[in-house]
């Protein structure tokens, strides 16, 4: 398939300022040298525990931020670089589903207003009829009822919320969608449904999506590649199956220890790391996952593992996947 967006070594450096005798400036590398695409049609999904540069990766895609370094090239188009004005028509094509579809929706704003001010601002209808047409077919498409144009965000549950947040993503008929964390403020009965809709509008409209999430299970049932995040980088990206299947970097073999499977008796053992996610701020040298890896030997805390292919489409940065490798821990 065709290559839709290109993140070429993106990083998002934050200076906080001084440090102690304010010579030297502390750095936060919430993103550090990121690269991946994402075809046409296709969902990759960003997975990783909270603090690990995942947000920030889709605040720079937006624009929220501008990145430190590093390409973005939406379609075959440079766009790190554009100033404000020369990015402004080129927004429509990359559209956010935010985790909270209750501070995301203007509480002052009925449905019909919210849904259609990026149809409007981007000039996609032809008049009032075409505009009708169009806000009746997102309802549909998201499955509310078309009366529901005339309420307010608060009159929705949060499931129906977050349905409203998607079809105003959809109404900018972008390329690409992201979500960041997009189901997991809902109620688990809620949440299915609403990674069902995702998954199926994805189809229908061959939409590439971002999937941003921290959960492994949810990740499994829409995904077709998976890339997964430790303290600001990429260790493991890959199609869902063989990563699923087929873990290469102990850091993903940890978290999907931690999915339940539906299978009886066929229970994976859980790898429970020790201590926590350390600071972005002062990562550990050479391998950044070494201070918590059950198999980390010598050569982890001084040499960075580079993101080295271990099958087709598959890649892991863990110098245990090196043929050249010392000795492995046992
Ligand atoms: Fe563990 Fe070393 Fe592999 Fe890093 S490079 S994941 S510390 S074995
Ligand atoms: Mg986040």
């Amino acid at each position: 398939a065709r290559t839709l967006l290109e993140v070429n070594d993106l990083k998002k450096h934050f200076s906080l300022g001084g440090g102690l005798f304010g010579r030297s400036t502390r750095v936060l590398k919430a993103v550090d040298g990121l690269s991946f695409t994402v075809a046409r049609g296709e969902t990759l999904s960003l997975v990783g525990e909270s603090g690990c540069g995942k947000s920030t990766v889709a605040k720079a895609l937006m624009r929220l931020y501008a990145p430190t370094a590093g390409q973005v090239v939406l379609d075959g188009r440079r766009i790190d670089d554009l100033s404000a004005g020369a990015l402004r028509p080129l927004r429509r094509h990359i559209q956010m589903v935010f985790q909270d579809p209750f501070s995301s929706l203007n509480p002052r704003m009925r449905v019909r207003a919210i849904l259609a001010e990026p149809i409007r601002n981007f000039g996609l209808a032809r008049n009032a009829a075409d505009l009708e047409a169009k806000l009746a077919s997102l309802m549909e498409r998201v499955g509310l009822p078309r009366e529901a144009l005339g309420r307010f965000p608060h009159e929705f549950s949060g499931g129906q919320r977050q349905r409203i947040g998607i079809a105003r993503a959809l109404a900018a008929e972008p390329d690409l969608i992201i979500c960041d964390e997009a189901v997991s403020a809902l109620d688990v009965s809620v949440k299915a449904q609403i990674v069902n809709l995702l998954r199926d509008l994805q189809r229908e409209l061959d939409l590439a999506m971002l999937f941003i999430s921290h959960d492994l299970a949810i990740v499994e049932h829409m995904t077709h590649r998976v890339a997964v995040m430790y303290l600001g980088k990429i260790v493991e990206i890959g199609p869902r199956r063989d990563l699923f299947l087929a873990p290469k970097h102990p850091y993903t073999q940890a978290l999907l220890s931690a999915v339940p499977i539906p299978e009886p008796g066929a229970g994976r053992t859980r790898i429970v790391l020790k201590g926590d996610v350390p600071s972005p701020i002062n990562p550990p040298s050479g391998c950044r996952f070494h201070t918590r890896c059950p198999h980390a030997f010598d050569r982890c805390r001084t040499e960075v593992p580079g993101l080295d292919a271990v099958g087709t489409g598959h890649f892991a940065a863990c110098h245990l996947n090196d043929a050249a490798a010392p000795a492995r821990a046992a």
